[in-house]
């Protein structure tokens, strides 16, 4: 055990050289210090309680081309969909009558005029159908400031919007150049959230090509900087059928490191920034079985079980091998219940479990 990562650990705040120390442990026992302190945090500032957000993935469409991603434009493979309202609303009773309090609506991104005023109504449905009892949040991409607004007066309030990386080079690597889709267009859209009034949520990738542990820290720092309330954030997984899982077939970051890269983004963001939300997210699930329990054990407090339909989420494939997606929607529910209880955290039904550091702002 290092003498160096211990006096870090006892820091109440910290430099960015230590966040750098931090990210760059590599054995087991200072690794496990690092997890267990993270730990601590979590219990201290957002209790050891999880809160579930109902994920319905409602289209495959996305006018964007992310290099990354299996259901980008390009990709003429996917078979694409739209869920329909009634369908959409099918999968909302289920998480309301099983008591998850919260639901994320996610999809690829579509800026024209019939989607946004689609999500508008949608939104405005699911409020009046749960009496506004329903925390809803979004996860549809880039918008205009108007779109944002208008979906926020509907009744969303929150919003998760992934810088993906606060590496320049790494970002225009990632995102061709049309569509507007810049880093500086991706960061004035968590701009606007904020200055709305949503909950913002943003995260990046973990174990991009030519990332460093220097590029983590600064991402971390970015969630600092922007005053960030939620963070989702994973380890990037290869789809065969985009440019970077043919770039990258021969891996040069293997999935082990991958997962440890991102347990240690997760407990280090925890201990840094104390009172946000954290997810564990599917990505982590998907490189390791173990991969959600590991994650509420390095600081996470959020799960997303999917409840979108059996039919639709075999065709919402970001990268290859993703997890459950022959699980039903209670399956999901069971098998997400037993890695809290294995771990020996609550899982708060009933409640919107609302960003802490949010609330006190
Ligand atoms: N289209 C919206 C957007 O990009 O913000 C929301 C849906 S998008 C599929 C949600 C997230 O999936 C992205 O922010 C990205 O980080 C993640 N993602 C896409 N492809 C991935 C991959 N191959 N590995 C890991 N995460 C991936
Ligand atoms: Fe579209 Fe989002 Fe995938 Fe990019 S990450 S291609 S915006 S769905």
């Amino acid at each position: 055990m290092s003498e160096k990562i211990k006096n870090i650990l006892k820091q109440e705040d910290f430099s960015k050289n230590d966040l750098i120390e931090l990210m760059k442990i590599d054995n087991k026992e200072d690794l496990d210090l690092l997890f267990k302190k993270a730990y601590e945090v979590k219990a201290k500032y957002v209790g050891k309680k999880v809160y579930y957000r109902g994920l319905i993935e409602i289209s495959n469409k996305c006018i964007k081309n992310c290099k990354y991603c299996g259901i980008r434009r390009d990709n003429h493979k996917v078979d694409r969909f739209s869920m329909s309202k009634s369908e959409i609303m099918e999968a909302v009773k289920w998480i309301y009558e099983n008591n998850y309090a919260s639901i994320a609506l996610q999809s690829g991104e579509r800026q024209d005029e019939e989607f946004v005023s689609f999500i508008e109504n949608l939104i405005k449905e699911i409020k009046n159908f749960s009496n506004g009892k329903l925390g809803i949040t979004l996860s549809l991409g880039e918008q205009s400031k108007e779109t944002y607004r208008r979906w926020f007066e509907a009744g969303a309030h929150r919003y998760l919007l992934r810088i993906e990386s606060t590496n320049l080079d790494i970002y225009n690597h990632l995102h061709p150049m049309d569509n507007k889709h810049t880093f500086e267009v991706r960061k004035k859209c968590l701009e606007y959230l904020r200055d709305i009034g949503y909950q913002v949520g943003t995260g990046v990738m973990i174990g991009l090509p030519n990332q460093t542990e220097e590029d983590l820290v600064n991402d971390i720092l970015f969630y600092k900087d922007m005053n960030i309330d939620m963070i989702g954030m994973g380890p990037y997984i290869l789809h065969k059928d985009t440019p970077l899982g043919q770039e990258w077939k021969d891996i040069v970051v293997s999935e082990e490191k991958r997962v440890e890269l991102g347990l240690k983004m997760i407990a280090i963001t925890r201990i840094f920034l104390k009172d946000v939300n954290i997810a564990a997210t599917t990505a982590l699930q998907g490189l390791d079985p173990q991969g959600r329990e590991k994650g509420l054990l390095a600081g996470a407090n959020i799960l997303m079980p999917t409840a979108t339909a059996l039919e639709h989420k075999n065709k919402y494939l970001l990268y290859d091998n993703k997890p459950g997606i022959n699980d039903s929607v209670e399956k999901a529910k069971e098998i997400m219940d037993n890695n809290v209880k294995a771990i020996g955290d609550e899982i708060v039904y009933g409640e919107w479990g609302d960003s802490l550091h949010f609330k006190k702002k």
